[in-house]
């Protein structure tokens, strides 16, 4: 079935270990991740299980508050969908993980950009699917699973050759290929995958040297070849112009489907139309049809159409060798329509899904907006009160390694006088100058100050300062910046000037206790005189 996107091999130890966990069901958070990479390595043979499995496992580890466990079986479901071609449920799952519970791991954010171009790719866009692993590789960390990083590589390689840049993809599978040297089950993939792009391609040689090197890696691990890599031989065989060969190794590869992929997506029909396409090439007709009637049957599941719509073309083949037009021209038309209603649903769903990438994308976009604008004044474009509510909040939390936390409490001086005399419009410009002096006056970047409008004309600095005596010099210029600016285009006649109650954050402090302290200040520089500022000591 060409190139697969995981080996399906040891999945039946892996489920029997994962019967013995759930007869032992242990809750403790390294029975907890043990299970977690059990499902991710089962997830590849068996989607189905794994969803339900792993929606279990979710609930648990959040139970115990495991953030990273979490995101992980959210990720897994995820890929458990993908495979059973349900894309549009594999989308929630994965923004569900990348936004819950953000920031994920580095080893998480990688399976999430893997799984990204898995959809991608399953929805026929492949340049997107190759940014996206590409993304992936960018975030590769020295603790990112080898076998994480071996796939990744290797789907990279896979979609470089799709879209034709034959040079870069054979770079990859080799970076792809070092990497998993030692590992039987990663080593086998990046072989199986190599070899089926040259099958594709027509490069005889190339495809049969990977054939060769599939029989040695197998032989040198003692690690039988499951059904993808046989098939992979059987096709290349069928190629190179040996059907006798080829069909010993197809049958190899129903056998090993029977006993290892039965459960598998689509796997099993599509090595028995290995198998009937061979028997053709043989002559055998009656033994194909026999193979393809088989093949029918095994395409009972959704999701299979495409093999479906195969092994119709297959089997007007086998009819028409036989001398039966008839029937041969009844299937090719009944292959025609069914190809045809095929396409236009496969487009139908790619619209859907596109829809919902986009919807999920937007949504996020305006919330993040929603969120910002929510915290932003709308007359002068500072902080407001909410923003002052969680940020102070969070600064009182930190232990303080940063520096000292300082806040002033401004106010400006008769304001309303200043509305009385000219106009409310007048008083808003004044606010907005204020807010523009107030921001130049406060240390930017990521010093973690920032200027605030509580209301009205009360306004707030929050700063973090070496120490409190520079937070002082800060408010102090601030209020020597406002009285000296140039007024007479606002406010003709008459300057502006502000008073501020200051304090330092001591071990304690709460959100209230510490504005009140500074409001008090404020009261001190209001009732001696105003347009001064007041620090507590
Ligand atoms: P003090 O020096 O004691 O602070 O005197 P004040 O006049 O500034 O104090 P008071 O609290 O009496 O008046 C505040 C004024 O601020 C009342 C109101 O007209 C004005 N004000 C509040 N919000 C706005 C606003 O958004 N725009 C404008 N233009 N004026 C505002
Ligand atoms: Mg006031
Ligand atoms: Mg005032």
């Amino acid at each position: 079935m060409g190139q697969v996107q995981g080996s399906r091999t040891d999945h039946d130890r892996a489920t029997f270990m994962i019967r013995m966990r759930r007869a032992h069901a242990d809750d403790s958070s390294p029975a907890i991740l043990a299970e977690l990479s059990d499902l991710q390595r089962l997830v590849t043979s068996e989607p189905a299980v794994t969803i339900d499995r792993a929606r279990d496992l979710q609930e648990r580890a959040e139970a115990l508050g495991l953030r990273e466990a979490v995101a992980g079986a959210l990720l897994c479901q995820a890929e458990g969908h993908q495979r059973s071609g349900e894309l549009a449920a594999a989308v929630t799952l994965i923004n569900q993980a990348c936004d819950r519970w953000a920031p994920l791991s580095a080893d998480n954010q990688v399976r999430a950009y893997l799984l990204k171009a898995f959809v991608y790719n399953d929805l026929g866009d492949e340049p997107t699917a190759l940014q996206r692993t590409l993304d992936a590789t960018a975030a590769f960390t020295p603790e990112i699973p080898l076998p994480l990083r071996v796939r990744v590589l290797t789907k990279t390689a896979d979609l470089l050759h799709d879209l034709g840049d034959q040079e870069d993809s054979v770079r990859y599978y080799g970076q792809a290929e070092e990497l998993a040297n030692g590992d039987p089950k990663m080593h086998l993939l990046v072989a199986n995958n190599r070899a089926f792009s040259a099958l594709e391609d027509g490069r005889v040689e190339d495809a049969l040297a990977g054939a060769r090197q599939l029989w040695s890696l197998s032989e040198r691990y003692g690690h039988p070849l499951g059904a993808a890599g046989l098939d992979t031989i059987a096709r290349i065989h069928l190629m190179a112009g040996d059907p006798v060969l080829a069909a010993v190794v197809a049958q190899q590869s129903v056998d090993a489907s029977g006993q290892v992929d039965f459960q598998t997506a689509d796997a099993g029909p599509y090595y028995l139309l290995t198998l009937a396409v061979v028997q053709r090439a043989l002559g055998d007709l009656p033994a194909a049809g026999i193979t393809l009637e088989r093949a029918r049957r095994a395409c009972t599941a959704e999701g299979y159409d495409r093999c479906k719509n195969q092994i119709l073309r297959e089997q007007a083949d086998v009819r028409a060798e036989l001398g039966d037009h008839r029937a041969a021209y009844e299937m090719l038309k009944e292959f025609v329509a069914a190809d045809a209603d095929l396409l236009s649903r496969r487009r139908e769903a790619q619209a859907r899904i596109r829809q919902a990438l986009f919807e999920t994308l937007t949504a996020r976009e305006e919330a993040a907006r929603y969120r910002e604008e929510a915290r932003r004044d709308p007359l002068t474009g500072l902080r407001n009160r909410l923003y002052v509510h969680e940020r102070l909040g969070e600064l009182l939390e930190e232990p303080g390694p940063r520096g000292e936390l300082t806040v002033a409490l401004v106010d400006l001086d008769h304001f309303k006088s200043v509305n009385d005399e000219f106009s409310h419009e007048a008083g808003d410009r004044v606010l907005q100058t204020i807010g523009l002096l107030l921001e130049e006056s406060v240390p930017g970047g990521d010093s973690g100050s920032f200027v605030a409008r509580l209301g009205g004309e009360e306004l707030l600095l929050v700063l973090v300062t070496a120490d409190r005596a520079q937070a002082a010099r800060i408010v102090e210029q601030a209020r020597l910046a406002v009285q000296n600016h140039d007024w007479s285009g606002v406010t003709p006649g008459r300057g502006i000037t502000f008073s501020a109650g200051v304090t330092t954050r001591v071990p304690g402090d709460t959100y209230t206790v510490l504005l009140g302290r500074a409001d008090k200040q404020l009261y001190l520089a209001k009732s001696q005189g105003r347009n001064r500022i007041s620090v507590y000591r």
